[in-house]
C-alpha cells in the first residue's frame, strides 16, 4: 500500500509547528528518511520533532559528525548522510542497532533505501511557492508501520494540507 499526503508552510516556524505535529504521533523504532536540496529545511523540520520531543538542547546539522543523539520524550537520532560517499560506509552508524532505540530521522537518507527497513516515513521538502519562505512537503510511506496512523497523521497536518 502506497500512501501520500501534501502539504504547505510559509516560513521556518510553519515548518517547525508542522513537524511538532508529526512528532505526536512518534513511536519509539520509527524512522524518518528526510529528502530535498541543500537549505530546503531538513535540518528545520529536525529542530520542530526535537522541540516538540521535549529536547532542550539546540538541534544543528549532524553534516561533519554523522550523526548526534538527544533525549527527550524519545531518544533522538539525528543523522546527515549527505558525505557518505559509499554505502559501506554507511555500516559504520550501526542502522539496525540505531533503529531499536528512539525515533531516528535521516536527511538524505533516501540514497540509503536499500538498507533501511521499508517502513520508514519518507518526507521530501521542495523549495515552491510564492516567497523564498514557502515549502512544500510530501509525506509517504510504503510500509505497516504508518499504514495504521495514515488517517492520524492526515488529521494532524489539515492546517498544512494542500486542497
Ligand atoms: P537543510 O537541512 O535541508 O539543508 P536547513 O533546515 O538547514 O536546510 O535550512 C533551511 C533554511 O531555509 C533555513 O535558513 C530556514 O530559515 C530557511 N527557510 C525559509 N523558509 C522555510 C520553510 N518554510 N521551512 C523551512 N526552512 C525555511
Ligand atoms: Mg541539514
Amino acid at each position: 500500500m502506497s500512501l501520500e499526503i501534501w502539504a504547505r508552510t510559509s516560513g521556518p516556524i510553519d515548518t517547525q509547528r508542522l513537524a511538532a505535529a508529526v512528532a505526536d504521533l512518534l513511536e519509539n523504532g520509527d524512522l524518518l528518511v528526510l529528502a530535498g536540496d541543500l537549505g530546503a529545511g531538513k535540518t528545520c523540520f529536525t529542530q520542530g520533532i526535537g522541540q516538540a520531543l521535549g529536547i532542550d538542547q539546540r538541534i544543528t546539522s549532524p553534516t561533519f559528525t554523522l550523526a548526534n543523539h538527544y533525549q527527550g520524550r524519545l531518544e533522538l537520532n539525528h543523522l546527515d548522510v549527505y558525505r557518505i560517499e559509499q554505502l559501506s560506509d554507511s555500516l559504520d552508524l550501526d542502522l539496525p542497532e540505531l533503529l531499536e532505540t528512539g525515533v531516528t530521522v535521516i536527511e538524505w537518507g533516501e540514497q540509503l533505501t536499500p538498507e533501511l527497513p521499508s517502513s520508514h516515513l519518507n518526507v521530501k521538502l521542495l523549495l515552491d511557492g510564492p516567497t523564498d519562505d514557502h515549502r512544500r512537503l510530501s509525506f509517504s510511506s510504503d510500509g505497516v508501520a504508518w499504514a495504521g496512523r495514515w488517517d492520524a497523521l492526515a488529521a494532524a497536518l489539515e492546517e498544512w494540507a494542500e486542497q
